[in-house]
């Protein structure tokens, strides 16, 4: 991360936090308090650097996080993160005594995991995952002595216990049928478990779809991932979106080389893109290592000066060309935005994903690896340098 800071010069990630606090509130709208809000946080926070986010939620009073990973989790704990930490995937049960010495919550994915775990002798705490028909993780809803068993097991202290609905984001009536099985399959199990005496803990199984889609669900926490981040998984789910979120993230460039190219002149590997007339072409410092998809070649455009400037022949590793043949004083060193706004125009990360047939999830979730970042807006930061000064 520190060393990435060099290449600011290069191209970088700029995170609006301003945007955060306001993504905060609005999804703050539909839970009853701030207990209640999960903030996802995998893939270092969908890209944008989960320990600076934690920080920021933190601060504004958000204390539960959920991860992918055990390092995931580590890695927030070594940066002083306090609340409470979901690893919402699999650990290997050999790392137990990790999730002890950090205090992270494991989820149990199904019984026979969880007897594992409770076989290594050092007391964890967990939530228990169940399959309510998305087929991922978790003991099925109708196995109830399996998952009544977990509740013997010495050292799993169980601290909560959930679903993950797999079409709340689609809203036809059979996607809004299923979606309900799932919810009253859930809460069957609950009832059950909660008759029998057992003490569940925070019940939880919305995603941000789910939360969106299905408000008044009653749970104890709501997972938010890409709603937190003000984005939309897709420019269809835009519209149906009844919260007016602000995407976090803007992904900027510069022009590091001008060049006029000759008619019947090809660009780049594979020489997909050819000069229909003399043009002024221009390089720019970033590539598909950056996580920038390769499906934009000669499909997709960069804003320049206020305009659109197509992106043209293949995208490379590292590098791209696009051509500015109609874009006026262009110049080396000029700004140039692959994601955000310049102007009057934007490109939403939505765009990118719909270009390239996928969600902006995936899109997001690849930015982080190479890409110095820039926080602006941050109350936290503020307070840190009030505090250091
Ligand atoms: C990633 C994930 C989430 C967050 O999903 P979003 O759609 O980004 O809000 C919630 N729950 C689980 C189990 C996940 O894996």
């Amino acid at each position: 991360m520190l060393r990435q800071q060099n290449d600011l010069g290069r191209s970088y990630l700029e995170i609006d936090l301003q945007a955060l606090k306001h993504n905060v509130s609005q999804l703050m709208t539909l839970l009853p308090s701030l207990d209640h809000f999960m903030a996802v946080v995998k893939a270092d926070a969908y890209g944008h650097g989960a320990v600076a986010l934690c920080h920021e939620l933190e601060y504004l009073g958000v204390s539960s996080f959920a991860v992918a990973t055990l390092s995931e989790a580590i890695e927030l704990r070594e940066a002083h993160i306090q609340g409470d930490i979901l690893i919402l995937g699999y650990t290997d049960p050999k790392q137990v005594a990790l999730l002890h010495h950090y205090q992270l919550i494991q989820t149990i994915v199904d019984t026979a995991y969880a007897k594992t775990l409770n076989e290594q002798g050092i007391d964890i705490q967990v939530h228990i995952a169940i399959d309510t028909g998305m087929h991922r993780l978790g003991d099925g809803y109708n196995d109830i002595d399996a998952i009544q068993d977990i509740y013997t097991l010495s050292h799993l202290h169980v601290k909560g216990i959930f679903s993950h609905l797999c079409v709340s984001d689609t809203q036809d009536s059979s996607s809004i049928d299923f979606t309900h099985q799932q919810i009253q399959s859930f809460f069957q199990i609950i009832d059950t478990l909660r008759q029998r005496h057992y003490d569940v803990g925070k019940v939880h199984i919305q995603s941000s779809y789910g939360l969106l889609h299905y408000p008044h669900i009653p749970c104890d926490l709501a997972r938010i991932g890409i709603s937190l981040y003000g984005v939309d998984s897709s420019l269809a789910d835009k519209k149906n979106n009844p919260l007016s979120l602000k995407p976090l993230l803007s992904l900027k460039s510069k022009i590091i080389l001008l060049r006029h190219v000759q008619k019947d002149e090809t660009i780049g590997y594979g020489r997909t893109y050819q000069t229909t007339s003399s043009q002024k072409i221009a390089v720019i410092p970033i590539g598909y290592a950056d996580g920038l998809p390769r499906t934009l070649s000669n499909c997709g455009h960069v804003l320049i000066r206020g305009q659109k400037a197509p992106i043209i022949g293949r995208i490379c590793m590292d590098q791209m060309m696009v051509d500015v043949t109609n874009i006026e004083h262009v110049e080396v060193n000029d700004e140039v935005t692959i994601i955000g706004e310049d102007h009057d125009e934007k490109i939403m990360v939505e765009d990118i994903a719909d270009n390239s047939e996928t969600i902006s999830n995936e899109i997001l979730s690849r930015l982080g690896q190479r890409l110095p970042k820039v926080y602006k807006g941050g109350s936290y930061a503020k307070t840190l340098l009030c505090v250091q000064s």
